[in-house]
């Protein structure tokens, strides 16, 4: 028996009166979709607390059943998904080229994701490449366009804050220790000296005459990470897994908890995209777990603009005939279909804390009389609101796999049954 785990990235969303106060996902016309719900369980769901607005990694952490506590930084999954060696004291910030401009001897930022091409950023990396400032090096790679990450070594702390604001017409932010570790020498000394670096950067840009739109040229970081010996899927959950995405974003977050992951290039039209990973994701028969994400609906909300994202899903729903035709109809599977958080096609917020429709179809699951595909009708299925790891929890339920609590056949029995017991032989 396999899971399919379909993750349409961003999908929940707030009402508009564009759509007489529903949401893209309500608006949207998805027979297929609809149909999945119809014939599955369906319920509402949350990777942590309602209300918290997570980012992707974050919420894919938890959802695949690891805590808060364990994760490493968005920027170890980044070094890992593109390949950046990265030594286990290392601290590795995200980081941003910015479009600044100087307002009250502050960087005032004016762009703050500005369109830069790959090669522009290759080129002026290449003043700024590897900097070592009160005994620390600071090593920056270029990612995708304007998005960059810095490698910190040298006893570098990583109980620091940000310096990047996000938002347009902040300030870039002074490096600060985080409280606790005001005392921490080595905390002291990487805060000052990433504020070191930033004002190195930005005069250094400034210096060879590097604009983007008329607009001085800054780096601001966030987000500081660090390795960390995570449990493997495997063993936290006893199925052999895969995840099929388009961003390197996800092996590396594969990489860090021994998953295997397989990156396709994305296509334009984003249903025929995730045909292709679903196809795929079909023909894998030596996974039991198969993530299969796509980051189309999160990409048009962040255009905030509505009608795109309820567009945008209703191309997904093409998608979905093959669910429907090739993997329910044989009736061995499970197939779930959510998302990781809200992401609004409006306001300033990047996502937000709303919790998401969720379906489960396939393997004896309860069907409930919901009909519908979105976030107002599943709130009303049978599934009711799950939280964080019950997700994984109640897909090893419905596989199967699940451990009644209490036995234990080995030191630490894990979530799955059985464990790895050792038999009792006869010439002991
Ligand atoms: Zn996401």
């Amino acid at each position: 028996m396999r899971c399919f785990f379909i993750l349409l990235d961003g999908l929940g969303d707030r009402g508009f009166d564009i759509f007489h106060g529903k949401t893209p996902l309500w608006a949207a016309t998805t027979p297929n979709l609809d149909y999945i719900a119809k014939i599955g369980g369906t319920g509402i769901y949350h990777p942590y607390k309602i209300g918290v607005s997570l980012p992707s990694e974050i919420a894919h952490f938890l959802m695949l059943g690891y805590g808060l506590d364990e994760f490493p930084g968005r920027g170890i999954l980044e070094a890992l998904g593109n390949n950046i060696h990265v030594k286990k004291d290392d601290v590795v910030l995200m980081a941003r080229l910015l479009g600044i401009r100087e307002y009250n001897g502050r960087l005032l930022v004016i762009d703050e994701k500005p369109k830069v091409s790959d090669n522009f950023v290759k080129e002026l990396i290449k003043t700024i490449e590897f900097v070592k400032i009160d005994g620390i090096s600071f090593k920056l790679y270029p990612i995708k366009e304007s998005f960059c990450i810095v490698v910190l070594s040298n006893n570098a702390s990583g109980y620091i804050t940000d310096s990047n604001p996000i938002f347009k017409d902040y300030p870039i932010f002074k490096v600060k220790p985080l409280k606790g570790y005001g005392d921490d020498i080595n905390t002291i000394k990487t805060a000052n000296a990433l504020n070191k670096y930033i004002l190195f950067v930005y005069k250094t840009l400034n210096k060879h005459n590097y604009k983007i739109k008329n607009n001085n040229i800054a780096i601001a970081t966030q987000r500081p990470g660090k390795l960390k010996d995570i449990q493997d899927f495997k063993d936290r959950w006893g199925l052999r897994a895969v995840s099929i995405s388009s961003s390197k974003l996800y092996k590396g977050l594969c990489d860090i908890i021994g998953m295997d992951s397989i990156i396709i290039d994305p296509i334009q039209d984003v249903g025929k995209d995730l045909l292709k990973k679903l196809e795929l994701a079909y023909e894998l028969k030596d996974y039991e777990f198969i993530h299969i994400h796509t980051k189309a609906p999160d990409e048009a909300a962040h255009k905030k603009d509505p009608i795109l994202k309820k567009n945008i899903i209703e191309s997904l729903d093409r998608a979905f005939d093959f669910v429907i035709h090739d993997i329910l109809s044989k009736k061995q599977d499970l197939v779930v279909i959510t998302s990781d958080h809200s992401t609004p096609s409006c306001g300033q917020m990047i996502h937000s804390g709303e919790v998401v429709p969720i379906v489960f179809a396939g393997c004896g699951v309860r069907v409930d009389d919901v009909d519908r595909f979105d976030e107002i009708s599943c709130a009303k299925g049978a599934i009711g609101l799950i939280k964080g790891h019950e997700l994984m929890s109640m897909i090893l339920n419905l596989m199967d796999r699940g451990r009644l609590l209490g036995l234990s056949d080995c030191e630490e029995p894990p979530f799955y049954f059985p464990g790895n017991f050792e038999p009792l032989c006869l010439k002991e």
